[in-house]
């Protein structure tokens, strides 16, 4: 295996080849879905068929996170993993409403965690999902404070989920998120407003990607995923419903284990994807370069798109080895890369601000 030289988010680091006896071609990068729900609530599918979809579709690795129902992966692992090949993650989809009868959805996924957090309010059971309403004097931000607050407490990794279903959420929603916050900027169900609008009365409200330029705009260090939130296991799911493997993650580690992920996942080593492939992300002083992989040369053509504060478009470039070179005064660089068949990928920000410490702290 080759040494790669990985120089993200401000932070330069090498993972050395690692001795792997089992496969000298074990991957660096590992693809895995944080957001999957089984009938342990209101999937269509048991847990052992779930997982197993994933390990058959070319995924490392899965979350299993069903709303408020934490399951045991111990006996999923001892059926389905496989060391460096296959592993199952537990989590659980924190099902906040608003008061009714708004019932404006601040979901938000605990990835690793291990009892079950139930959201702020009155808890109800309808049909295979729970949740809990929160009562018209607490806001929404005060439900991401203290769900977010209540994951951190179980070390796990809060992500904030599809923040334009049913249009529940508003930027300042979201304030008070902490730093190392996961957001999905792409979340794989067919009506769930990832690209956000106006409504007929004025009322706009961002892409979820731009909600993350929001976040990223007031200084805050947050991570953005791609996820499924997989329902429909069918052999005709809806296109337009919860089918699995629209989107995902693609992780940079040592080796597949959960430490290693986690790890990984926590300083931002990681990309999201709906279907373009990043063989290498490096960033070091002067620069931020991608490689893209190509199934067959020129068979698709791609765009990059670096994107700074606010969301502006800061260059484009074509090409398979997109670079952005730093001119200074950027906080904070992000690429989109957006192939001919629509398919895209965003790399995490790289930070030119105080960030860049905070980032390599966590990173220790
Ligand atoms: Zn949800
Ligand atoms: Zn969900």
């Amino acid at each position: 295996m080759n040494n790669i030289l990985a120089l993200m988010a401000g932070v330069s680091f090498l993972l050395l080849g690692h001795a792997d006896e089992a496969d000298a071609k074990s991957p660096s990068w590992y693809r895995g879905n944080t957001h999957t729900h089984t009938i342990n609530s209101d999937g269509n599918a048991a847990p052992d068929r779930v997982v197993r979809w994933y390990r058959e579709h070319g995924y490392h690795f899965v979350f299993v996170t069903d709303h408020e129902y934490v399951t045991d992966v111990g006996p999923l692992n001892e059926l389905i993993g496989a060391r460096e090949r296959f592993v199952v993650f537990a989590g659980q989809e924190i099902t906040q409403w608003g008061d009714d009868p708004k019932r404006a959805a601040a979901h938000v996924n605990g990835l690793f965690s291990t009892t079950v957090i139930w959201p702020v309010g009155i808890r109800k059971c309808l049909g295979s999902g729970c949740g809990a309403h929160a009562p018209a004097s607490t806001s929404l931000a005060e439900t991401f404070r203290t769900n977010i607050a209540e994951i951190v407490s179980q070390g796990a990794i809060p992500q904030i989920n599809h923040p334009n279903y049913r249009w529940a959420v508003r930027p300042e929603d979201l304030a008070d998120t902490p730093d190392f916050t996961l957001l999905e900027i792409w979340n794989g169900q067919g009506r769930i407003n990832n690209l956000g609008g106006e409504d007929e009365a004025g009322v706009t409200r961002p892409s979820a990607e731009g909600f993350w330029d929001i976040l990223l705009s007031q200084g805050k260090i947050i991570w953005g995923v791609g996820a499924d939130d997989s329902h429909d296991f069918g052999d005709a799911p809806d296109p337009d419903g919860a089918a699995p493997g629209q989107a995902w993650i693609m992780v940079r580690a040592p080796e597949l284990t959960a430490s290693a992920i986690r790890r990984s996942i926590e300083r931002g080593d990681f990309y999201a994807s709906t279907g373009v492939e990043l063989e290498d992300i490096r960033a070091d002083d002067a620069s931020l370069a991608l490689r893209i992989a190509e199934s067959r040369p020129g068979a698709a053509r791609f765009k990059t798109r670096f994107v700074g504060t606010g969301g502006r478009v800061l260059a484009e470039a074509a090409g398979t080895s997109p670079v952005y070179r730093f001119h200074g005064g950027e906080n904070y660089v992000r690429a989109i890369v957006t192939d001919s068949n629509g398919n895209q990928a965003w790399t995490q920000p790289v930070f030119r601000d105080s960030r860049r410490e905070r980032v390599s702290k966590r990173a220790d």
